[in-house]
């Protein structure tokens, strides 16, 4: 019996062979969301196209620290957020601005798109709750940081969002941001991907 499926990207499969959307990959972490913040456990789901998310959680704040909007991680990711946004963006906050971020403007968690929105490309981190985009921080005084503006800010918001950057390197595998490409300028992409070498790629 041939099956025909209609491939999602690029058209060219259509041969007999079934196509094979990638893994979802499996994913463990040590810390429970439950004591990191307002989350809630989500059934692990797959759209049978390659994206989809295993040990699923909805994430409404972390740290105290509250989303733009309600957004989907998988626990390593949940993990790795918390950590950052406790031991390195807070502190960093506390230097440069003496009062702590509240609130954060995530754009971006789970996302069923190719890297970049490019048509083609590889399935982005997003497509398996593996990433997170950050492009505003907002402080207690109302005092609001932009990723794009800041960037070419006052001297306090350029080493503030230069401090994140840097210290989030090597706790999440990928941190790009204003300056890596065209698809950074506004906004910090995080991600847990796992790099041939074991390493992080930060630029
Ligand atoms: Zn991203």
């Amino acid at each position: 019996m041939a099956i025909a499926l209609v491939a999602c990207s690029g058209g060219r499969e259509k041969s007999t062979t079934r196509y094979q959307p990638p893994a979802i990959p499996e994913v463990k972490c040590s810390i429970d969301p439950r004591r990191l913040g307002e989350v809630e456990k989500i059934r692990d789901f797959g759209n049978g196209r390659g994206c989809g998310v295993r040990n699923a959680w909805r994430v409404y704040s972390l740290q105290g620290v509250k989303m733009s909007q309600p957004v989907v991680l998988n626990c390593a990711m949940v993990n790795a957020f918390a950590t950052w946004i406790a031991n390195t963006m807070q502190p960093a906050a506390e230097d440069r601005f003496g009062e702590a971020v509240t609130s954060l403007d995530v754009p971006s968690a789970y996302a069923c798109r190719p890297r970049n929105n490019v048509r083609g490309a590889k399935l982005s981190e997003h497509g398996h709750g593996n990433a997170v985009d950050v492009s505003v921080f907002r402080l207690q005084s109302g005092r609001k940081v932009e990723v794009e503006q800041g960037w070419f800010g006052s001297r306090k918001e350029r080493r503030f969002l230069a401090s994140v950057r840097e210290d989030a390197c090597g706790l999440f595998k990928t941190v790009l941001g204003p300056g890596s490409d065209r698809y950074h300028k506004n906004h910090l992409h995080f991600d847990l991907q796992r790099h041939r070498n074991g390493g992080s790629y930060c630029r």
